[in-house]
């Protein structure tokens, strides 16, 4: 399915109403928040701040959960977890259903909640976002009862942490969340500390669902504290982390040092968008790409950041994506009328902006695009004549940026695609169904899209080759491989009666 395809408008009313709704629940927490752990909230002791990045307003205090507070959920964990992967299918299921309808209830909240808490444009996180993570839910809510009674050679593997970005919140908590329990697993997930609010959110309405104190737990904080100490910790059976590929290194280390605990990574991307020469409906083509490469401000690691078009359709092309560019209006990211709002933090800001000093400096001029250090934002930058070897051709920017690289021929193109250490999304551009299908084929990357922009389905893997993921693949069934060992119980049905051991 096409990212254009999600979209699906929910009527939310006034944003001014909804964002009060948001506020409210603020307020109502006194702005302050402690860890979930054991079904209780825990106060902490260090804080650190969450802000709007759009206004630089601290939305809330929020406890950092601390090398302790690490080792009572993952005691609490332990305690609740065979329990619960002794529940029936069917028990889980209904846990997971009731979490899912309680998201999808408060959909406004949480949908104002996220772009506050962010920076992205409301009108993602209300038709994509927000309806995504509900299927999701459902989704995993009815494998619950398919695993059981269908694959009950699986088993859960015990504790699970569950390491996420700040780039999707809510969408990468359902990923993560949604098959682990399903499968029985008890949950300990640690947000990104830039947003935390809706996964503090979502361990309330957990509760109300009726999961059992210490199955799912919320410990938000820094990477270097928490995640750390999620990593080393000898009592947590496997870690699936989100992120930069820089950061699942250290996973990979954690777990060498420790248990040997059962990581997977969903790590960076520098994802090529094949123009080929015979590509049709020039319109369409730059609608997908423009949109690929502008969603959610270029935040994801899927994004397409690298356009690789044949040298015979490279004018044609660039006119086409400067249209549609050019819709993507740019402003307060609660305006449901904006296609962008601002990057997630002045951190981030700075190492986008870098690149494009980067390019300056080297004398490449973007062809739109533009920087403003008052508001911190970035517009839709193309960039029309990259060479393949240079920086923004080869490492991940992570924000609204299109390099284009021309190519002279298919096999060109597709040899620039796979000239890179990550593999995680590509697309391909062409009316024949042999190049497409030929040039999808040889792309090393986890999904490989033709004639749209997208990233399957949520009953489709989801991950990448090479340094851009590690150990398996988010969504769909490989989403349940994840999270469950697979076991062999051999029975002898002989009950000893007639057969010797060894042969004469
Ligand atoms: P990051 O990898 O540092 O953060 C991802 C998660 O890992 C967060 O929850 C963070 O707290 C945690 N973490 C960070 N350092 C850790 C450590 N030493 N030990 C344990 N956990 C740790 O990503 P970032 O700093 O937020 O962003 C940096 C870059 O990563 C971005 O510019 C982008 O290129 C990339 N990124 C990729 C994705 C993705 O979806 N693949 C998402 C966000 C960022
Ligand atoms: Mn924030």
């Amino acid at each position: 399915m096409s990212v254009k395809e999600i979209f699906e408008t929910m009527e939310y009313g006034p944003a001014l109403e909804a964002t009060q709704e948001a506020m409210q629940w603020l307020q109502n927490h006194d702005r302050r928040f402690g860890h979930y752990i054991n079904g209780d909230i825990c106060e902490g002791s260090d804080h650190f701040n969450s802000r709007n990045p759009a206004t630089g307003e601290v939305l809330a205090k929020i406890a950092q959960a601390n090398e302790q507070d690490v080792h009572n959920a993952v005691a609490s964990a332990r305690a609740a977890q065979a329990d619960w992967a002794a529940q029936s299918g069917h028990q889980r299921a209904r846990v997971l259903y009731a979490i899912a309808r309680l998201v999808q209830k408060h959909s406004r909240l949480f949908a104002t909640l996220e772009t506050l808490d962010n920076g992205k444009p409301i009108r993602e996180s209300r038709d994509i976002d927000i309806p995504l993570v509900h299927r999701h839910f459902y989704y995993h809510a009815g494998m619950a009862q398919l695993m059981a009674s269908e694959l009950p050679n699986r088993q859960a593997l015990g504790v699970c942490g569950q390491i996420i970005p700040w780039n999707f919140p809510l969408l990468m908590l359902a990923w993560k969340i949604g098959p682990a329990l399903a499968a029985g697993n008890s949950v300990i997930i640690k947000p990104a500390e830039e947003t935390s609010l809706t996964a503090l959110r979502v361990a309330e309405l957990a509760l109300e669902a009726g999961i059992p104190r210490g199955v799912f737990q919320v410990l938000p904080g820094d990477g270097p504290t928490t995640g750390q100490a999620l990593g080393l910790h000898h009592g947590v059976d496997m870690i699936s982390f989100t992120g930069s590929t820089e950061t699942g290194r250290h996973f990979l280390r954690y777990s060498a040092e420790s248990n040997l605990k059962k990581i997977t990574l969903e790590c960076g991307g520098k994802n090529p968008s094949l123009v080929l020469s015979d590509a049709e409906h020039m319109d369409k083509v730059a609608e997908h790409i423009a949109m690929g490469a502008f969603w959610n401000m270029g935040q994801n690691c899927s994004a397409i950041s690298r356009v690789i078009v044949d040298e015979s359709r490279k004018d044609e092309l660039i006119e086409a994506l400067m249209f549609q560019a050019g819709h993507f209006r740019q402003g307060d990211p609660l305006d449901p009328a904006n296609r962008l709002g601002v990057l997630v933090s002045e951190a981030h800001y700075t190492k986008v902006k870098s690149y494009l000093d980067l390019a300056s400096k080297d004398g490449m001029t973007p062809l739109m695009g533009s920087v403003s250090a008052d508001d911190r934002t970035i517009t839709p930058t193309i960039f029309g004549d990259v060479s393949h070897d240079h920086v923004l051709a080869r490492e991940e920017i992570f924000g609204p940026v299109m390099g284009i690289v021309v190519a002279r021929s298919t096999d060109e193109a597709v040899a620039m695609a796979n000239d890179t250490s990550y593999g995680l999304a590509a697309s391909v551009f062409s009316a024949s169904i042999g190049p497409a299908l030929r040039s999808a084929r040889a792309i090393n990357a986890g999904t490989v899209t033709v004639n749209c922009y997208g990233e399957g389905d949520i009953t489709t893997p989801f991950g990448g080759f090479r340094e851009s993921g590690f150990g398996g693949r988010d969504n769909g069934l490989a989403a349940h491989d994840q999270f469950t060992e697979t076991k062999t119980i051999w029975v002898d049905l002989n009950d000893y009666r007639d057969e010797d051991l060894i042969d004469g």
